[in-house]
């Protein structure tokens, strides 16, 4: 069964996903590629409950998430998935482990392990040091690693990146992902979308959309096979 998903605007509309079919296992390492305005932030969203398909079945952890109550729905976004963006999203009046203790909050989980959790997920990314920093007291992969370690901070098996590499520079980039590949090879799944070739490359499944549709999906040999 394959996903369609058109959105509209008043008396407009516009399908953005045309049928596509994807199976995303436990604890793979995906990277979405494809031109702008192929449908990659609109697949993301719908992998990461923050939206549903028009028509099609999303089934998540063996559960099919178009029958999901909206109760449910949040209680699936908060245990299951952490989301990265582009733009950090963090809260500049706070500290690094306030921002990462946030969706604590949200779940009711009480001061003394809300600062606890977060430093832990602050450890993850290698940032115990500037747990007090503000946002802008911090570098853009510093940054960048607060809102990883944000989307880690309830355990969840998905870890979703749309873009976490687009407002940072390549050096900075390769710290971002090699914290990524590690969060992989802990055991998460990780999914991320990237225009670039080079960052792409450290996923170990290249996905690629266009127009909707997709285009080629290919899975890496592992490069220590004996020959
Ligand atoms: P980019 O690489 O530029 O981020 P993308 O592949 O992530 O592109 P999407 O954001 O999924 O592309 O958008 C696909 C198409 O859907 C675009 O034409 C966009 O304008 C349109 N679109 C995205 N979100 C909405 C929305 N909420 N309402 C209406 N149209 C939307
Ligand atoms: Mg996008």
């Amino acid at each position: 069964e394959t996903i369609i998903k058109t959105y509209y605007m008043g008396s407009n509309s516009l399908t953005v996903l045309k049928g596509l079919s994807l199976d995303i296992f436990r604890n793979e390492y995906v990277a979405l590629m494809g031109p702008s305005g192929s449908g990659k932030s609109t697949l993301m969203n719908m992998i990461g409950c923050l939206d549903t398909p028009t028509s099609g079945t999303y089934i998540l952890n063996g559960h099919d998430v178009s029958k999901m109550t909206d109760d449910d729905l949040a209680d699936v976004r908060n245990k299951e998935i952490g989301f990265v963006f582009q733009q950090f999203n963090l809260l500049p009046r706070l500290t690094a482990a306030e921002n990462v203790a946030l969706p604590l909050v949200y779940a009711g989980v009480n001061r003394k392990d809300r600062t606890e959790r977060a430093m832990i997920a602050l450890e993850k990314v290698g940032l115990s040091s500037r747990s007090h920093h503000k946002p802008n007291e911090m570098s853009g992969g510093q940054i960048q690693r607060v809102a990883i370690a944000r989307a880690l901070v309830n355990n969840p098996s998905i870890l979703l990146a749309d873009e976490p590499t687009g407002n940072l520079d390549s050096k900075t980039s390769v710290e971002v992902m090699e914290i990524f590949s590690q969060i992989q090879a802990a055991g998460n799944t990780v999914v991320l979308v990237t225009h670039e070739e080079d960052i792409a490359a450290y996923a170990k499944r290249v996905v690629r959309l266009r127009d909707g549709v997709i285009e080629s999906d290919n899975v890496k040999e592992p490069t220590n096979a004996h020959a």
